[in-house]
Parts: C-alpha cells; structure tokens; sequence
C-alpha cells in the first residue's frame, strides 16, 4: 500500500488527462505528472536517498507541491510539510528533530540556505527542472512497496504549548482519510476540480489524496495563496471547483461575494464544495455565508493527529432547516466520520454521560502511529487505542459533538468555568461587530477573568457599553467579559487560527507594564 500507486493507476488509465492547473495554464496531465514524480524519485534514489528517510516541503502553494508529494512517495521517502510561515530558525530545528537530508523551497519562503541539510532545492530553478525531468515517451517503473505503517506524512504541530511534535502519519491513514471523503464530506467525479488556496503543507494539501483517486483536476492558483476575486475567477473557468478553506477564509470569500454583489447562484458557478474546518465556525458566520454563498459548504473536525477525520457536519445537515435541532446542530461539528469512533470522557478515558462537557477522544484507521521520537508524549496522546484530542465537547443524543475550546483556553473565573466559544458565539450577534477571541487574564480577587478582543466591522465605531449590555441580554452574568479591548485585527497562523497564546501574552505584558 503506496500512495504513490493511485498516481500510478491514472498514468497508465487516463494519461492524456488534464491533472494538474497553474491558474489557468496546464501544468502536467495525469501521464506527466507520474513520469516527473517517477523520474525525481529515481534521482532520490541516485542521490542516496533510502526507503523511510525525510524529505523537507518548505515552499508556498505551487504546482510543483503535488509532483514532490508523490516523488516522495514513488521512493518510499517521508515528507516533512512545513508551515511556509514559519522562521528559519524554527525551521532548521524541525530538519534537525526529523533529521532530514533534503528540502525542496521556493525562495519567497526560504530565502537563505537553511542548516543540517544534505541539498536544498529551489523548486523553480534549473536544477529541480533537470530532476523532474522525464519525457513523455519514458517508461513508468512501479512506485517502491510500502506497507500500510510505513510513515508517509511527517506533520509538525504548530507547537502553541512548547516544541512542536512530529505526528507520523501512514500510507493507512492518509488512505483512510481519501477514501472517507467520499462518503463523509462529498463524493468527487473525474470531472471536479480540487483549488488549493489554503497552505498545502496542511489539510488543504492532502485532500489532494481524494481527488486523485477520482482523477479529477487539481488547481493551484497563480498567486500561490488566497485571492477571492482569483478564485471565483478560476472557478467561472475551471470549476465549479472544491476546497479547503479554515472559517476566516470562508469569510473572506463571503465579504467578496457581498462586496461584487455575487448571490448563491454565482457563487455556484465557481465552488462545488467548500470545506471548512480547522479552527471555530461560529453560528451566526456559517448562517451569513449559506446566506450569500448557498448550500455549497461541509464542516469537518480533525487535527494534526487524525487529519481531516473526526466528525463532519454535511451539506444535508446545514441544510435542514426544519429540524427542530438545528440551531445546536450547525453551531456543532457533526456527527463521528465513517472509519472513526467518537467519544467524550473524563481525564481517565472513563465514558461521560450524554451531554457532559469532557475531552474528545477518538479511535480509528486516520489516528496516527504516534510523535516522532517521542515514546512520552505519545503514550499521553494515544492510550489504549485512543486519540486524546485536547478538545472538549459533548455529544448529544443524536451523535452530534459540540465542540467547546480546547482544554487550554478554558477560562476559571471564581471556581466557575467558562468557555470562550460560548462568549464569543454570543460577541459576534452583536451589531458591528466583525471578529471576536475571547481570553482568560489571571487577576487576583477571581483567578481568572474574561477578557474580549473585539474586531469592529469597517467603518463601524463599537462602544463597550452596548456590547455589555449585549452578553447581559444573552449569557449569565459572570461569564461576560471583564474588560474588552477593541483592535484592528486578531493575530493568526497560517493556518486562519486565532493565537490566543499571542492574546494572553498581550495582556501579560500590558499588566506587567
Ligand atoms: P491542527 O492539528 O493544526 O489541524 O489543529 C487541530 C485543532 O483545531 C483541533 O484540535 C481543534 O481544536 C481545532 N479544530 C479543528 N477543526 C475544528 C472545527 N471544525 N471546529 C472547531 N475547532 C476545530
């Protein structure tokens, strides 16, 4: 089981099929495509690279993302994705605990070389055109054998709490996540389209899995990242298109649409399927944008550690209007995903009462094999077959799991707890107001006290006293926040998260100040 043979199966099927788009241009079809791959990974192989070792991808969204994915696998190789944001010297420390020997960079994301490396590779020069250089007319030799618990994906947490971990994923998990998609989140036709707006060293990347095995078409834009006019553009033109998109993109390409005045059925024409996920969707958001956008959106929850597969909430379910539920069930993440179990437990893995707020544990095929070179903080993580996620929720009675925070965030302010989705819910239905991350500040009478960072919409001036007056007409009255601070913008990763870890360094320092 190489993922590398789902390539190899379209080459030799359909090789004249257009696979892979920059913009608009065709960049390879399904033939071209696997001859490069296969070509690179000879060249690997040449250079002395051996079945298992480390392969690093620090670049932006590019075409050639998708030929190294499969070279790496075609030589039974482990890609190390890298978040394009992040510093070099965070970099060189994960090609360090990987011990990684290659790296393939586009220079905009590593403009100096980096340590510890065998080579490193522009992917735009001349070198990487001469070793993915292969001709039309080549033989395609057959991927290297791997067993399903060979490692495939190397995915370094974003570390907010510490070093990041290196979740090793296998050819199994990457597998289970493809072939879910189709029954979870939407069944994909040859003829679909895949856009990749989101950094495909995350989920965005590896949803490249399903729609290979539909061979349908992938489509990196242009600009390497997310343009809504680009992507409803290249939609109208190649699409309708699929993608993943975490909630603050999903808002982006919302203002876009109401901003042109594009209605649902506009926006049908360019998006098939847009998938969000990643971070908190909150209600009165996934209202506005079924709203603008139409019945075109799938939720999914997942992390680093179960990719893209927990639960997903489908387009039938945000589409039920009617139900008597439905409010609850769009402010949740759905229901557990096909090859996955689903659970709420206390500390000890012991089963928590319908409805009982506790962590999210989960068990399945997508669940990796454990952090790289860490027995400990793997044995934390997975326990007697067990994911434990770090995110609390319940379920309720239908399966569907409401997500609360992830235990970290919890607010405990005078022995209640208080968990920031909550306030954050209610913030966003007040008038004006655009964004919203809700944090705990230590404070001496309470423990903790909440505190709210507020985003007005343009033009709009917020006052704090209506927004008060607000969560009092709302939510109890302890858990209203404390103080607001009203900024320009949340901090984010590049991956559409809110750092919250920044937010309460914020308030740290202006309280040491
Ligand atoms: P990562 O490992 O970077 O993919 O981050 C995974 C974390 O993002 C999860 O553990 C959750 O805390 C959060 N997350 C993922 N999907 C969702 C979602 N649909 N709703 C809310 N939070 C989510």
């Amino acid at each position: 089981m190489n993922l590398a043979c789902l390539l190899e199966r379209h080459a030799r099927m359909q090789p004249l099929r257009a696979a892979i788009f920059e913009g608009w241009t065709l960049h390879a079809t399904y033939g071209q495509w696997a001859r490069r791959s296969a070509a690179l990974a000879q060249r690997l192989q040449q250079a002395g690279l051996v079945p298992g070792d480390r392969v690093v991808l620090f670049m932006r969204n590019h075409p050639r993302y998708l030929e190294l994915m499969w070279a790496c696998w075609w030589a039974g190789l482990v890609i190390v994705p890298v978040n394009a944001k992040l510093h070099a010297r965070e970099v060189e420390w994960i090609i360090t605990n990987a011990q990684a020997r290659w790296a393939f960079v586009t220079t905009d994301v590593a403009s100096q070389p980096l340590h510890g490396l065998d080579r490193q590779v522009d992917v735009e020069s001349a070198e990487a055109d001469g070793l993915l250089h292969a001709q039309d007319t080549d033989a395609l030799p057959p991927p290297l054998p791997r067993g399903p618990d060979d490692v495939a994906w190397l995915f370094y947490t974003s570390g907010t709490t510490g070093r990041p971990k290196g979740v090793m994923l296998t050819h199994r998990n990457l597998q289970t996540m493809g072939l879910c998609y189709f029954v979870d989140v939407d069944p994909v036709a040859a003829d679909d389209a895949i856009v990749y707006g989101a950094p495909m060293s995350h989920g965005a990347g590896i949803y490249a899995i399903p729609h290979l095995m539909a061979g349908a078409r992938h489509v990196v834009p242009a600009s390497g990242g997310v343009d809504p006019a680009e992507l409803f553009a290249l939609g109208r033109t190649l699409g309708p298109l699929s993608t993943f998109a975490a909630p603050t993109i999903v808002k982006r390409l919302v203002d876009y649409a109401e901003e042109v005045g594009l209605g649902p059925q506009d926006a049908g024409l360019s998006f098939k399927t847009i998938v969000y996920g990643g971070a908190p969707m909150y209600r009165a958001d996934i209202e506005r944008a079924l709203n603008v956008m139409g019945p075109r959106f799938v939720q999914i929850y997942g992390q680093g550690e179960t990719p893209m597969v927990g639960t997903s909430l489908s387009r039938a379910h945000l589409a039920d209007t009617a139900h008597p539920r439905y409010r609850d069930r769009i402010a949740s993440v759905g229901v557990a995903q096909t090859p996955v179990q689903v659970r709420v437990a206390d500390a000890a893995g012991h089963d928590l009462p319908t409805g009982s707020v506790g962590e999210v544990l989960v068990r399945g095929d997508s669940v990796m094999a454990g952090y790289w070179r860490d027995p400990e903080a793997t044995a934390a993580a997975l326990r007697d077959g067990w994911l434990f996620t770090g995110d609390v929720g319940c379920l309720d009675n239908d399966g569907f799991l409401t997500l609360k925070d992830r235990s970290k965030d919890l607010i405990i302010s005078g022995g209640s707890n208080i968990y920031p989705r909550e306030v954050e819910e209610v913030l966003l239905t007040a008038p004006g107001v655009a964004e919203v991350a809700v944090v705990g500040a230590s404070d001496p009478e309470w423990g903790e006290v909440v505190v709210a960072f507020v985003v007005a919409q343009a033009g709009v001036e917020l006052d704090i006293q209506s927004l008060d007056q607000h969560c009092l007409e709302l939510i109890a009255r302890f858990k209203r926040p404390k103080h607001y601070r009203l900024v320009d913008s949340l901090p984010k990763n590049n991956y559409g998260k809110v750092l919250k870890t920044a937010l309460r360094e914020q308030l740290q320092q202006t309280d040491a100040g």
